[in-house]
């Protein structure tokens, strides 16, 4: 038996330097070496004609020798030798050096295969050190090799010599992972010749047999767990029925905006929900700014008005003092009790709402992850929301709706995605979506810009904080030994701060600092005590500053556009006509197209669309924000037909072995258990 928990220190090959470098990747066991997935293969197999190389690509040519092999001596024991040879478009040059072991190896007239890195200049084309084989042997060449994900420290040859020896390691000795009726059914293959294939194919057709099996089981296990999850807490007889007597419309009258015609559908599902018998558990999806804490507030409105307390829990402790703010100046013309509870309510303070949520004083507590903790108790809870629901686990979700018996839920989530993928991601949630802005509401102008516009941005930041308006400038996290070339926040900071920007008030915002400092910046930011506010990405969550008009993003190209998107969402909340300058370096066709779709629309669905046709799981779907382990292999563009079966395969196996409790599917069950409920990371 092969112990895959094994630390990857002691796999031939690693040692203690190179398993740092591999905790990096994420590699910290034997299992994490076989199951890290090459990201491309390299086909040595196909010949490419030399007249179509090119400079700096690996490739495979066949050829014909037209010289015998010439030595050059350089100095003493060092010598190059070359070789001249052409196929039907071109001639190329092969180099080697100290090869006198190939002096005699090639014959005239005869043909080869060779492999290696091409060097093009004008009129000539040249490969050093390739890699040969006969004319129709495979023994170098003739194969798919595959490409790893790495970084600078470690190079494919290293990394693949590394993946090679674990996998020696484990050969035909890693126990299955799938229950045998599946693979039957389904024709799979089993799991050691697919940790084979996958790393190393023999052809395309394994390869694809390979991936098939890997995406068939991790879109399973993610799905089993949704659905799963969702019968947790949704008893169907159980829910609860919020009275017919508590009506929206008494709330809606009194905030002090005429709600649009999507909050009011939306809000129509969730009344619906909320007074039949069968629990709610919905997820709200709107734009930034869509106005989805409203049909918050109305839907707890309903909880409590038919004597329910409501929960509402939000990411950070600022989003939750504005939200309690927000809720108390309407809820308490109807004498509801708010409170707000985050990690640093003083302690006293703190245990008096306790108290008075257990006996049911507070009808609505507003707060963080504070009121997850165990001796947050409630009299009688019956709804719950969750804000920004990405931000939370799937784990997390679970415990704060374990504090009621079967309350309705509500999760809101500004990340846009397309519906018939929400439809099959969100297997466990029905879906209402806000797919309308409010009507004041301008569009905000979005630039893209390379650095040579750097003084005129600089310049137009200044000329609206001189309108009275507020800015924010964003940089990406840089990371300790990125070989990127980005700006670190402090550098640029800095220099916003003591050059650029000297005659007006800067802060920044960084992990470095501790909550309340962070806190308090972020307060004084609302209050215009700061003029530019330059952080991370942490103001990414629905802070609401409506006199901020500007967002600069730095290094816009290392941001995902769900990214950009909400950032972009923090300015044009007020009435003044704001703007988003995307800052961005580089050439790459899709850092342009990318940035060309941040500048043509402002449509968060539309965004999510194209970037799902452009990254196949990027960021709004690398489930990662959805609290669902990230996927390692399948992609939701490219596998969604497969995901659409996998969904009825999954319902088909629920309904007939609900909790996974029969021998047969202990597999599946173990693998759930093991990539979800290990994730709690209160
Ligand atoms: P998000 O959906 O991003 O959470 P918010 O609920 O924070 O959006 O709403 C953004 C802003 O729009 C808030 O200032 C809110 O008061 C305002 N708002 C919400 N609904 C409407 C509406 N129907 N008409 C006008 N303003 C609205
Ligand atoms: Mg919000």
């Amino acid at each position: 038996m092969v112990d895959l928990l094994k630390d990857a220190k002691y796999i031939k090959g690693v040692g203690p330097n190179r398993i740092k470098q591999l905790n990096k990747l994420g590699i910290y066991t034997l299992n994490d070496v076989i199951t890290y997935y090459p990201r491309a293969y390299e086909d040595r197999g196909k010949p490419k004609c030399i007249k179509d190389l090119v400079d700096g690509e690996e490739a495979l040519i066949k050829a014909t020798c037209v010289t015998k092999m010439t030595e050059i001596k350089i100095r003493k024991n060092m010598s190059i030798y070359k070789l001249i040879v052409r196929d039907d478009t071109a001639n190329c040059t092969l180099t080697w050096f100290n090869a006198y072991y190939l002096k005699n190896r090639f014959r005239i007239g005869e043909t080869y295969q060779f492999f290696g890195k091409v060097k093009r200049r004008i009129n000539q084309i040249d490969i050093s050190n390739p890699i040969f084989d006969d004319e129709n042997s495979n023994k170098n060449t003739g194969k798919i090799i595959p490409i790893y994900s790495s970084t600078y420290e470690i190079s494919q040859n290293i990394l693949r010599k590394i993946i090679e020896n674990a996998l020696n390691e484990v050969k035909g000795n890693i126990p299955e992972t799938l229950p045998q009726y599946l693979i039957d059914e389904y024709k799979l293959m089993d799991i050691n010749t697919t940790t084979q294939e996958i790393h190393f194919p023999e052809n395309f057709k394994k390869y694809n047999e390979a991936r098939r099996r890997l995406v068939f089981e991790e879109l399973l296990i993610m799905q089993l767990a949704l659905l799963n999850l969702k019968s947790n807490y949704n008893n169907e007889t159980k829910g609860i029925e919020f009275s017919k007597e508590a009506r929206m419309y008494e709330i809606i009258n009194e905030l002090p905006f005429k709600l649009t015609n999507a909050q009011t559908r939306v809000l129509e599902e969730i009344d619906r929900d909320m007074e039949s018998k069968k629990s709610m558990n919905r997820l709200l999806q709107g734009d930034v700014g869509s106005g989805k804490t409203a049909v918050a507030m109305v839907a707890v409105y309903k909880a409590v008005k038919s004597n329910y307390q409501a929960a509402v829990m939000v990411p950070t402790a600022i989003l939750a003092k504005q939200h309690y703010e927000n809720f108390k100046s309407i809820l308490t013309k109807f004498n509801i009790e708010c409170e707000l509870l985050v990690s640093g309510t003083p302690k006293k303070k703190k245990e008096e709402i306790l108290e008075r949520l257990r006996n049911g004083q507070i009808d609505v507590i507003i707060g963080t992850h504070a009121l997850l903790q165990e001796n947050v108790e409630f009299n009688k809870l019956g709804l719950v929301v969750t804000d920004e629901q990405h931000r939370f686990g799937v784990r997390q979700r679970g415990i704060i709706n374990s504090k009621g018996e079967n309350p309705d839920v509500l999760v809101m989530s500004a990340t846009p995605i397309p519906r018939t993928l929400a439809l099959i991601l969100y297997g466990d949630l029905d879906i209402s979506i806000i797919d309308e802005l409010p009507p004041n509401r301008q569009k905000i102008d979005t630039f893209a810009v390379t650095p040579s516009k750097e003084e005129r941005v600089n310049n137009f930041v200044k000329a609206q904080i001189n309108e009275g308006r507020q800015a924010y400038i964003v940089c990406p996290l840089v990371e300790e030994n990125e070989e990127i070339n980005a700006k670190s926040v402090m550098e640029i900071a800095e220099k916003y701060k003591n050059e650029t920007f000297k005659e007006y008030r800067v802060e920044y915002i960084h992990g470095k600092l501790n909550k309340k400092e962070k806190d308090r910046i972020m307060e004084d930011f609302k209050n215009d005590n700061i003029d530019i506010l330059i952080s991370t990405t942490v103001i990414e969550v629905g802070v609401d500053v409506p006199n901020s008009t500007i967002m600069v993003i730095e290094n816009a190209e290392r941001f995902g556009l769900a990214t950009l998107h909400q950032l972009r969402g923090r300015v044009g909340r007020g009435k003044y006509k704001s703007y988003c300058i995307l800052k961005y370096k580089g050439n790459s066709e899709q850092t342009r197209e990318r940035m060309k779709i941040m500048v043509e629309t402002n449509d968060g669905f539309k965004i999510s669309e194209k970037d799902l046709e452009l990254r196949g799981s990027g960021e709004f779907f690398g489930t990662k924000q959805h609290g669902i382990p990230e996927l390692k292999i399948a992609n939701l563009f490219q596998d969604i037909e497969i995901l659409k079966d996998i969904q009825s395969l999954a319902l088909k196996i629920l309904n007939e072995d609900k909790k996974l409790e029969e021998k047969k599917n202990l597999l599946l069950k173990n693998q759930i258990e093991e990539k979800f409920n290990k994730r709690i990371d209160i």
